[in-house]
């Protein structure tokens, strides 16, 4: 079982390919410091997404090591490490029910209190107060009763109340407007405050929020620093 973390991470020498003989990388190394925001660009098709899904053990890696505040993640049950590694993913996940089970989703015992304080932190909760009927609204599945945004911060207070430490997103490419996309970007500020982040970013604001950015192309990592270094 997973201890208590800081959220430190660590790639050492990782290989990994989904069919053998073909690698998306080789001998990939690097160090996040817990806490930090590190935004991960490249091209389609460059194997960002197959890094982070290494993270919480949806494929596992041929060679080498990922440890988590040292511990090698193969050593920890798959439950207790994915307490602790949360994925958003591009699409945000929405079931048929109310706005309030399905932000209560990332922690089921959760209190009505701890519930609209997640929202209320990420900024969800201006929004649900003025749907028809607050959090006992309900929503459907594939409806389109809530933007892409509003989905979006739903996520980020469900993903608050589970509470990992080290949290992964896979940005969405569908475009949003800009006054959206800043609204968006306050809540996941708030979402990521003593969390270590890794977000596959499309948009610039995201990149420009991060404290590193790590280029991923031709079977390896660059990192590039911060944006004003850039
Ligand atoms: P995008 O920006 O389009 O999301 P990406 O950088 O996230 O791209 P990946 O999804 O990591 O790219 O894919 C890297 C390579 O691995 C691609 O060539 C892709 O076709 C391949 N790939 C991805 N997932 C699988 C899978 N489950 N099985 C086999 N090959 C896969
Ligand atoms: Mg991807």
């Amino acid at each position: 079982v997973m201890p208590p973390i800081n959220g430190e991470l660590i790639f050492e020498d990782v290989s990994f390919g989904y069919k053998e003989d073909q690698p998306i990388f080789e001998h990939l190394s690097f160090k996040v410091k817990p806490g930090e925001t590190i935004a991960l660009v490249g091209a389609t098709g460059a194997g960002k997404s197959t890094v982070t899904n290494l993270i919480p053990r949806f494929y596992d890696v041929d060679e080498g090591k990922i440890l988590i505040d040292g511990i090698d993640i193969r050593d920890v049950t798959v439950a207790s490490l994915r307490q602790e590694v949360g994925v958003m993913l591009q699409d945000t996940f929405i079931f048929s029910g109310t706005i309030f089970e399905n932000i209560r989703y990332g922690k089921l015992d959760a209190t009505k209190e701890e519930v609209i304080l997640a929202a209320r932190i990420v900024l969800a909760h201006d929004f649900i107060m003025n749907l028809k009927s607050g959090y006992d609204t309900y929503v459907q599945e594939r409806g389109s009763t809530l933007s892409a945004g509003q989905r979006q911060l739903i996520s980020f207070a469900r993903t608050l109340l589970s509470d990992p430490k080290v949290l992964i997103l896979d940005e969405a490419t569908s475009s949003i407007d800009t006054q959206t996309e800043l609204a968006l970007q306050e809540g996941l500020d708030r979402l990521l405050v003593g969390r270590t982040a890794i977000v596959v970013a499309h948009r610039l604001s995201t990149i420009r929020n991060s404290d590193r950015i790590f280029y991923i192309g031709d079977h390896r990592i660059l990192e590039s620093g911060s944006h004003e270094e850039l």
